[in-house]
């Protein structure tokens, strides 16, 4: 059978990789993939953008594609499944009523209060003078979001009121976000640890994946600016089995319960990113309606099942008939970015080592771009370098072993994945 991976980045390459280990699977198309998964055997690159629906439709129908699984949250949110499903094609992920999860951050907050999810006070604003009263009225710090998405960019943590004014004026009034900030959210700032959790279900039943961890700012000792996720580990210690059967009961079955008593049948993948708070609650920060990226490197390299098998039971609504199976190993991986990046960076710098790493580790692509032989970088963050080993310590070890073999001019990446976890790991905390 085809399967066809719609986006392009590392999160894509990794899923690609898990489909092609499918003995059921002889070809794997990647719209529009990178050079990682054009190289990847039993996988090819078509050069159809991850947003252009009609053109997705048609390369699926040309190619009698089986089975489409959709990397990111734009087409999610746009529609791709409820248009494959008319044209009767198995797509794995939620439709557009499941994807508002993470396509409007109010929908959630009102999803979550409704059906008494644990998440931060809020209210929801698009007018900016009730906006700006509420924020007078609370205390700093305190969280301003844009509704819509805003590609990881529509959150300031405000540590003054005249910083959240700021941020409401500037998404309400001065439309910093477009259409994405003529809503907003104005949200009590929770204190605690993140985690991330992330199910697939079929609506009804759920499989939790193994548990993971990111980190999102750019340096080291997690400081600097915000990025996509600069590494990502699993499993992820600080969700205990304990936190585990919490977030299950207190989050993830809600949330399912309440899609249900919503009409919305969600199938795909569930992420919920959580705080974990100092009483052990753990709240909503917000839904994605897909995998995360870097997280699905790690994840991928450990799942020992068959993921087409898993995404074709939950199309069924067969979930609850399946099971997973894990690389009882810890598996790490480093981004390696382009200097400056998540600001201006420079592109098309040949990238060299990348076979001696792959030797040890598996290296997955990001912004990279074939030019005959040779690999260029074509983006900001440019691969996820993961390795396995018999704890994060030792994952950590390999994935770097891999990562400094690795060179192109401005290469950039921190020392320091998984140091919370390490540091757990040797009782240093
Ligand atoms: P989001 O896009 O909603 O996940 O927010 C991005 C980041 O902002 C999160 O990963 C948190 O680090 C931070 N954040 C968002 N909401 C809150 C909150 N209510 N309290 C504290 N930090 C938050």
């Amino acid at each position: 059978m085809k399967v066809l991976i719609i986006g392009g980045g590392g999160r894509e390459h990794a899923l690609a990789w898990k489909c092609a280990q499918s003995p059921r699977v002889t070809d794997v198309i990647v719209a529009p993939g990178n050079a990682g998964t054009a190289r990847e055997a039993c996988v090819r690159n078509v050069a159809v953008g991850a947003e252009d629906i009609p053109a997705l439709l048609e390369l699926a129908r040309s190619e009698s594609v089986a089975l489409t699984i959709v990397g990111p949250e734009v087409p999610l949110v746009n529609g791709i499944v409820d248009q494959f499903r008319a044209a009767n094609l198995a797509c794995f992920g939620p439709d557009a009523a499941g994807a508002q999860l993470e396509g409007s951050k109010a929908f959630t907050k009102d999803f979550l209060h409704r059906h008494h999810i644990p998440t931060a006070a809020y209210q929801n604003f698009d007018e900016l003078e009730p906006a700006l009263a509420y924020i007078r009225a609370q205390s700093a710090p305190i969280v301003i979001k844009a509704d819509g998405l805003a590609a990881g960019k529509g959150v300031v943590v405000a540590h003054s009121l005249e910083e959240a004014e700021d941020a409401a004026t500037s998404m309400l009034a001065a439309g910093s976000f477009g259409a994405a900030g003529s809503k907003i959210v104005v949200e009590e700032f929770l204190q605690g640890e993140e985690a991330s959790f992330i199910v697939m279900t079929d609506g009804v039943s759920m499989l939790p994946l193994a548990t993971s961890q990111d980190h999102k700012a750019r340096d080291e000792g997690d400081t600097g600016p915000n990025t996509g996720g600069m590494g990502a580990y699993s499993p992820a210690p600080v969700v205990t089995p304990k936190m585990e059967q919490e977030i299950l009961r207190q989050v993830i079955n809600p949330t399912l319960a309440g899609l249900r008593k919503d009409g919305i049948t969600y199938t795909g993948f569930l992420y919920a990113g959580l705080m974990i708070t100092p009483d052990g609650t753990p709240k909503v920060i917000e839904f994605n309606c897909r995998m995360g990226d870097p997280e699905t490197q790690p994840i991928m390299a450990r799942l020992k099942s068959d993921l087409v098998t898993l995404c074709e039971a939950a199309l069924d609504g067969n979930l609850s008939s399946m099971g997973t199976e894990w690389d009882s190993r810890a598996a790490l991986g480093v981004v390696m970015a382009a200097g400056g990046y998540p600001a201006e960076y420079a592109k098309g710098h040949p990238i060299s080592g990348l076979e001696r790493a792959d030797a040890d580790s598996k290296v997955f692509h990001a912004g990279t771009a074939l030019n005959g032989d040779a690999v260029l970088t074509s983006g900001g963050r440019v691969l996820c370098v993961v390795g396995l080993g018999t704890s994060v310590l030792e994952a950590s070890k390999a994935a770097y072993t891999a990562v400094d073999k690795i060179d192109w001019d401005d290469a950039y990446f921190r020392r320091d994945i998984g140091h919370r976890a390490i540091s757990r790991e040797t009782g240093e905390c």
